[in-house]
């Protein structure tokens, strides 16, 4: 390069990272001393539906807006990865690619052609590590083979030690100017950012979106959650967790930031079995991306094949009624509901609401996994995958088929004064305290007095706990044999 030569551009590809801290491949690029072009191309093939979409679609508006505030742009372009960056990367005539890696099939497969295209054409690539505390093949057994337990996976990964330091948010980035061809990726309305499905509008309000809203959440629940992490984690009647998922989703904040700034308060407060706890809640998102990257199809593959033969009921009744929240049990319908009001729902509730499906209904899990994934804010392929598989006892270090959660005792248990019922289940909002778990037990004489009438005001009961029971598990049996 002679004085009067610019140095050559150099260009990120921002994807499920819509950060400008702890992002390696953005800190790199800036590095490098090379102007930077930023860009998140819109490749329908790698952008899910639902309300994760919409998400998405925040979280790129906002970068796009943390990016104008430095005097930059995100480029948007729309279409197929490869041909759209190899077009960019010649207009520009970037030297180098910058992106943080994918694990799952689609993006991996796609990865792999852009990084063997852009080579050919003299073009460096660097995929760097942002998404996970450790990259899914760095923890296995001594045989060499990835884990089936999450504890010995954990014990292993804890002996690999802390993960690495977050990266602080570039100074400055020095920006490239746009090449001609791509302005056009800049007009208002460029950037698709998918309208929430119709019944779900009112999501929006609990989902403010930037990456200083994901820190002060962090703040927040390391302040004022975390010491009672251990116990109120089970409560969905309280606010015991950090509310972070969807943040992680969209990679408005990376693990490692939260675990330092969990390691953080753990030295100020000397807690170390609730950040235990919560570390290893993290741990689980990393052992749930693992299992996406050995078996890309978590997402429709029992992975005990034995339940290939299970003959689920898949009654289209039922289901609707459990996508709506009228089974009749209050603290299914109360987290069906919560989904679709906000777009989350309580893990203990996520539990209960996917046995419930899979045994008390018998409903194949992948219906279950669907309907969360169109519905939840945090919608993620690995994590829920692995969670259903869990859940219905056909995963890897699953909950056993047996293990039926009765989601009335559940409801006794995490709920007592049915607080979150109340809020979710308005209708059952009048109701003691000791009938609002089981409102089919309210009498003639407190019907009249509450103006409640089971079977009218509420639905009755869709199936019967103990009968239910009873055939999920004379099913499996059935099942066990034929294998
Ligand atoms: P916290 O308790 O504060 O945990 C911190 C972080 O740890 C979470 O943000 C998450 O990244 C991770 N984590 C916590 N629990 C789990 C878990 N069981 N498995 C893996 N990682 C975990 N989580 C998703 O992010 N996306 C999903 O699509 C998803 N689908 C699920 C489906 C079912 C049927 C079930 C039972 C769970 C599912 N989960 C999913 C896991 C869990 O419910 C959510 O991660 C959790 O409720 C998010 O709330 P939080 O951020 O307050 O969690």
């Amino acid at each position: 390069m002679t004085a009067s030569t610019p140095p050559a551009p150099v260009l990120v590809l921002f994807r499920d990272d819509f950060r400008l801290s702890d992002n390696p491949a953005l800190h790199a690029a800036c590095a490098s001393g090379q102007p930077v072009l930023c860009a998140f191309v819109q490749d329908d093939a790698c952008m899910p539906q639902g309300v994760i979409g919409w998400w998405l679609g925040q979280a790129a508006a906002a970068l796009a807006d943390a990016l104008s505030q430095q005097g930059g742009v995100l480029l948007t372009p729309h279409g197929e990865t490869l041909p759209v960056v190899l077009d960019l990367a010649k207009a520009a005539g970037v030297s180098d690619v910058f992106w943080n890696r994918r694990y799952d099939p689609v993006g991996k497969e796609r990865d792999t052609a852009l990084k063997a295209a852009l080579t050919e054409r003299g073009v460096t690539v660097h995929s760097l590590s942002a998404r996970l505390l450790h990259e899914p093949w760095t923890v296995r057994t001594g045989a060499g083979q990835p884990y089936r337990i999450f504890t010995a996976w954990w014990r292993a990964a804890r002996e690999l030690g802390e993960p690495g330091r977050p990266l602080p948010a570039p100074q400055e980035i020095r920006f490239a100017p746009v090449p001609r061809g791509f302005k056009k990726d800049l007009a208002p309305g460029a950037l698709l950012t998918p309208a929430l499905p119709d019944d779900a509008t009112q999501a929006a309000q609990y989902w403010p979106c930037s990456e200083e809203q994901a820190r002060t959440i962090l703040e927040d629940f390391l302040d004022d959650t975390l010491a009672h992490y251990d116990t109120d984690r089970d409560r969905p009647d309280r606010e015991g967790t950090s509310g972070l998922s969807p943040y992680l989703r969209a990679g408005l904040i990376s693990a490692r930031q939260i675990w330092q700034a969990a390691r953080q308060a753990e030295a100020r407060s000397g807690d170390h079995l609730n950040t235990e706890k919560f570390l290893s809640e993290l741990g689980w998102r990393d052992f749930g991306w693992m299992q996406l990257f050995y078996e890309p199809d978590i997402p429709t593959r029992n992975l005990r094949s034995e339940f290939d033969q299970m003959p689920w009921e898949n009654d289209a009744e039922a289901f609707t009624a459990w996508t709506e929240g009228r089974t009749g049990y209050p603290l299914v319908d109360a987290g069906m509901r919560e989904l679709r009001a906000t777009g989350t729902m309580h893990n203990r509730v996520r539990m209960v609401v996917a046995s419930f499906l899979t045994k008390h209904l018998l409903t194949d899990w992948r219906k279950g996994e669907r309907w969360f994934y169109e519905r939840l804010v945090d919608a993620d392929p690995a994590l829920n995958a692995m969670n259903w598989q869990w859940c219905a006892g056909t995963g890897i270090d699953a909950s056993p088929w047996f293990r039926i959660f009765n989601p009335v005792g559940q409801s006794e248990k995490f709920d007592p004064s049915g607080a979150y019922i109340r809020t979710w289940v308005p209708e059952l909002a009048g109701l003691p305290d000791k009938l609002i778990h089981t409102p089919w037990k309210v009498d003639a004489a407190l019907s009249r007095s509450l103006r409640f009438v089971p079977g009218k005001t509420y639905p009755h009961p869709i199936v019967d706990l103990k009968q239910a029971r009873a055939i999920a598990l004379e099913r499996y049996r059935t099942l066990k044999k034929d294998d």
